[in-house]
């Protein structure tokens, strides 16, 4: 049985999320224009999403491709985001980004490579914007709920969870989404958890039905890749949902959350 989440209350409100509506993060990999991102943001504001990916520093596994706008891409995104009235999620690689991507972004992610960065951890803990920790695709459940209580030990209680996939011998995927992880997290923390089925699978013919599957184990929302075009996104297009998808994943997961919700805090 799960303990109640006032830490999960506190950022739904701050977003402007209803209770019986799931965490939705929803955007490309990463921001590649303000016209591509202008487009993506305008269509999830007519979802009613208000947590947008905005990307600029891209930890990818390959030198040789695109690593993101970066510090160009910075005011861009803010000027889209505030043009659409959303909240910006973006990752954090090191330290020295912090102070620019904090007044950009009210939520900084914690990408999977640097889920035991404990240094960097530390100085996001001692900053107030929420937190998006992705669990390290070699980190157990235990180290990933320890990496959370870096961020909380210095002082910064919100931090989400968000599962995306571990490494195992299974190739059919990118990585294996380990949905154990959600009704575990819900036993032994008090911090919400999201879903990136996304980075999870690699594959965007079963993104859908394992973020079904994500809202159905309990968990409290999702993180989603989109696209325009997938199969022209510079980076993980593979995995990205067109427009057309995305709204059918979210009127799928939106009626999981109802029936979840109406379960109350049964595991
Ligand atoms: C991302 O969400 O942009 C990302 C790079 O994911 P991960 O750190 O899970 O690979
Ligand atoms: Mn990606």
């Amino acid at each position: 049985m799960r303990r109640p989440s006032p830490a999960l209350s506190k950022l739904k409100a701050s977003f402007r999320i209803a209770e019986r509506e799931p965490l939705i993060i929803a955007g490309p990999c990463a921001v590649e224009s303000e016209s591509m991102f202008d487009e993506i943001v305008a269509m999830l504001v007519e979802h009613g999403i208000r947590l947008v990916r905005a990307g600029v520093f891209k930890p990818r596994t390959s030198p040789f491709t695109f690593q993101g706008l970066g510090l160009d891409g910075v005011d861009m995104v803010r000027a889209v985001g505030e043009r659409h009235g959303v909240f910006l999620v973006s990752e954090v690689m090191e330290a020295e980004q912090i102070p620019l991507l904090s007044s950009v972004a009210a939520i900084l992610q914690i990408g999977t490579r640097n889920m035991d960065n404990y240094a960097l951890l530390k100085r996001l803990g001692t900053q107030p914007n929420p937190v998006l920790l992705k669990r390290g695709f070699m980190a157990d459940s235990h180290e990933f709920f320890l990496a959370a209580e870096y961020l909380r030990r210095e002082g910064n209680d919100a931090v989400i969870l968000c599962e995306r996939g571990i490494r195992t011998f299974e190739s059919a995927t990118r990585n294996t989404l380990d949905l154990n992880v959600v009704p575990i997290a819900r036993i032994a923390t008090d911090l919400p958890i999201i879903v990136d089925p996304s980075h999870g699978t690699g594959r965007s013919d079963i993104v859908i039905p394992m973020a079904r599957a994500a809202i159905a184990a309990g968990a409290d929302g999702l993180m989603v890749e989109v696209h325009p075009n997938p199969a022209k996104a510079l980076s993980d297009g593979l995995q990205s949902l067109d427009f057309n998808r995305f709204a059918a994943l979210l009127s799928d997961v939106r009626e999981i959350f109802a029936v979840m919700q109406d379960r109350g805090e049964k595991t």
